[in-house]
């Protein structure tokens, strides 16, 4: 049966555009109601356990670059738009990026292995993801202290409607394992958790994302993809997949957060969300319910205004 959310699309689209959940692209509600996929971004999306990751990244690059140079702020500034640009892929890919910058700008000597930059890095990161992983894994702070709020709820509720989930992250593969499983919500994946392989690209989300469709012979319409960050969401809509932009202020884990709105929206992003807090408002709009009139659904979203 057609839905009754797509029989006045224009009007429904206006109704949602409140300060929950943003429909960016209007044609998105007539593809609606038909997911039993999704994939999840890890970092940002789900967890806050890495939150900060760029202001470990960034200063990591500019020491490559700059050596014992001054850091120009037409450096800085690339640095800071390459980082947030590349939010999403696999790390060894900005270290790519990181090598050839060197090169480029040539103030220091050859440059060092885009594998030993990564190591740079995540000795720097890890010192702050560890301390926090550990705390959770010993009971100090809950599991949703470190996820962007309504996560695991929303997670769950794809879960019990049967959505197959997949988890993918450019974090490698034996940290996004550990950091799931310590949030408590690695179960939820059966299919499949997917970090960073070594240097290889096996992983990487545009290949996870073309995989699921090709293995299960899905249209777009059966996939959703939910991220942070530019590289999910284009890939997502690159391949017709439903795209949902979370644009979440990791710092206090729930909100908007004007930047992520931009990139997000710049990505071609069908859907942003500031967090998954009004799980009411998204399993009714990613799974409409037949025979539900356009009032019904009028008094569902406005309700979020309240909130
Ligand atoms: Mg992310």
């Amino acid at each position: 049966m057609k839905k009754a959310i797509c029989s006045d699309s224009m009007e429904a689209t206006r109704l949602l555009h409140v300060d929950y959940l943003r429909v960016l692209n209007p044609s998105v509600i007539e593809r609606l109601g038909y997911i039993r996929h999704a994939l999840f971004d890890f970092d940002g999306t789900i967890s806050t356990l890495r939150q900060g990751w760029e202001q470990a990244m960034i200063p990591v690059m500019l020491e490559a670059i700059c050596g014992s140079h001054p850091v120009t702020p037409e450096i800085e500034h690339e640095v800071r738009e390459y980082v947030d640009r590349s939010t999403g892929i696999l790390t060894i890919e900005q270290m790519r990026w990181l090598v050839d910058a060197v090169r480029r700008h040539g103030l220091v000597g050859e440059p060092l292995t885009a594998a030993q930059y990564k190591q740079i890095y995540l000795e720097r990161l890890l010192v702050t993801v560890n301390e926090r992983v550990e705390r959770v894994a010993r009971g100090e702070v809950p599991p949703s202290a470190a996820m962007i709020a309504g996560a695991e709820e929303f997670v769950r509720a794809l879960y019990e409607r049967g959505v197959k989930l997949y988890l993918a992250s450019g974090t490698d593969h034996p940290y996004v394992l550990r950091e799931a499983s310590v949030l408590g919500i690695d179960h939820y994946f059966i299919g499949g958790i997917y970090g960073a392989l070594d240097a290889t690209e096996a992983n990487n989300k545009e290949r996870i994302i073309q995989r699921i469709l090709d293995e299960h012979g899905l249209s777009g319409n059966e996939l959703l993809v939910v991220g942070d960050g530019p590289v999910e969401i284009r890939e997502a809509v690159a391949r017709g997949a439903i795209a949902l932009g979370m644009a979440t202020d990791e710092v206090i884990r729930h909100g908007w957060n004007p930047h992520k709105v931009r990139r997000l929206t710049n990505a071609g992003a069908d859907m942003l969300a500031p967090d998954f807090s009004r799980i009411d408002i998204l399993m009714r709009v990613l799974f409409p319910a037949c025979g539900k009139s356009n009032d019904s659904l009028k008094g569902e979203v406005e309700t979020c205004r309240e909130g």
